[in-house]
């Protein structure tokens, strides 16, 4: 088991753009080039505006070439829990949101032709206890009359129309999701944004942000600029370079396998309709074919992505796709890989202003769609001076109970065993 991203091995990243100088003046500067960045990046530029993308790494480095390309309706908190928490007008803007962000992706692509493989497959919530089908069951009725929106069941006994194992409980589809190449796309978003006329600055980590009279001082490893406005779009890696931020958001690793190409049959036999799947659990499960290879994903462990937690990832995941589709007991695992993931206190996206600078950040997990549509909507009320309008500006955003965070994730094993817990009695 080779640790890259295979996805990488799929794509030409962007051209180096390690060497395009830093400006030494810009309109807005964005920090962080994945697909939060790159997207405001590429409206930014269209609008004629002067921005640079400014990456520590090399573009879509971050979760955005990470990730299990699955591009959802929704959020990650459920509908209801929303509805409790904001009330049904703002979950049902929300959810309209979340719905217009997969068109979004669709749009770019075809506008830029992004050749990522962008298909409306649709995505398949699989029961892991019985409990679970009853809250689909419950959840399909709800969609309709609340939101006019069809999910539909697969009960038990028609499990295998959708994919071949029997350890699930039924199924719920949503077929409006899709699913890319995520490296693909954020190749492509990059190319965009360049050809748009956005500066994209490779190993340029921002390392001081001063507030000026008028607009912003930056520092960057490889030179400083003024910036009028600043757009910080770093999810899961927010260091601390905006303390208050990094404060909000605790980064969490997320694991993948991509196995060996399988023949055309078994490969069919696994996802009879090339659906992204995820499955129930807090400790969760998601997987979904590209090319033949089956991608399999989990919070194996909490910690984000180095040596050992990718390595012992590796043998956890390896163990339960076979759990999970026994038919694969003597395939090979070729790629493991990590990411880190986003997650604020109340596991929902938060966007606005904080002294001065814009973000959007707190994905969970959720972030291919709804990323790629933050970073152009906030960039547009960043033009129009609207951001407190906008649907995911119109709630708090919550810091750590007690106050008991500042940035470093002490608690994240007692949140691991917590999760493992929570599987194991509900
Ligand atoms: C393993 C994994 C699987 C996932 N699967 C899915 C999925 O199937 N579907 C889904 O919807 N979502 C998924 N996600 C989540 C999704 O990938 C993210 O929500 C999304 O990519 C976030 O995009 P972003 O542009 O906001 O951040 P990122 O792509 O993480 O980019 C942030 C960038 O900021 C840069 N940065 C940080 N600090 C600085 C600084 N000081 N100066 C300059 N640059 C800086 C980093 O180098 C990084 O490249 C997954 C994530 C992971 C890790």
């Amino acid at each position: 088991m080779k640790q890259e991203v295979y996805w990488n091995t799929t794509v030409n990243m962007p051209g180096d753009t390690s060497l395009t100088p830093v400006p030494e003046s810009v309109d807005v500067a964005v920090i962080g080039g994945g697909y939060t960045g790159l997207s405001a990046a590429l409206i930014l530029a269209k609008r004629g505006v002067k921005v640079v993308v400014l990456e520590a790494e090399t573009m879509g480095w971050g979760a955005s070439s990470r990730n299990g390309g699955m591009t959802l309706t929704g959020l990650k908190v459920s509908l209801q829990t929303i509805i409790k928490n904001h009330g049904q007008g703002l979950a049902g803007e929300l959810f309209q949101c979340s719905l217009d962000s997969v068109e979004l992706v669709e749009q770019i692509v075809k506008e830029e032709a992004i050749d990522c493989g962008f298909a409306r497959t649709g995505h398949l919530v699989v029961a892991n206890k019985p409990k679970h089908f009853e809250a689909f069951k419950e959840e399909v009725d709800f969609m309709a009359k609340e939101f006019g929106y069809k999910v539909y069941l697969v009960p038990p006994k028609e499990i295998r129309n959708e994919i071949g194992t029997d350890i699930y409980y039924g199924g719920l589809v949503d077929e409006v999701s899709a699913g890319l190449n995520p490296a693909q796309f954020v190749a492509g978003l990059a190319g965009a944004a360049e050809r748009a006329g956005a500066i994209l600055c490779a190993k340029a980590r921002a390392t001081k942000i001063e507030r000026k009279e008028k607009g912003f001082f930056i520092e960057t490893e490889r030179g400083s600029l003024t910036a009028e406005s600043i757009f910080v779009a770093t999810a899961g890696y927010t260091g601390s370079l905006v303390k208050k931020l990094q404060k909000k958001i605790v980064p969490i690793g997320s694991f993948i396998i991509a196995t060996e190409k399988l023949p055309d049959e078994l490969a069919r036999e696994l996802s009879p309709k090339n659906r992204m799947i995820f499955d129930c659990m807090h400790y969760l499960n998601y997987f979904r074919l590209w090319d033949n290879r089956l991608i399999f994903g989990g919070r194996a462990a909490f910690f984000p992505e180095n040596e050992n937690t990718v390595a012992k990832s590796g043998e956890i995941l390896r163990r339960e796709i076979i759990q999970v589709y026994p038919q694969l007991k003597d395939v090979n695992v070729e790629y493991v890989w990590g990411g880190t993931l986003d997650f604020a206190f109340d596991m929902m996206p938060h966007v606005g202003e904080l002294d001065g600078m814009y973000y959007a950040l707190g994905y969970a997990g959720h972030g291919v769609a709804i990323g790629t549509y933050l970073g152009k909507t906030i960039a547009e009320s960043m033009l129009d001076g609207r951001i407190q309008e906008h649907p995911f500006a119109r709630y708090d955003f919550p810091g750590a109970p007690l106050g008991l965070y500042d940035g470093h994730p002490w608690f994240l094993p007692f949140a691991g065993m917590w999760h493992k817990i929570l599987d194991w009695v509900e």
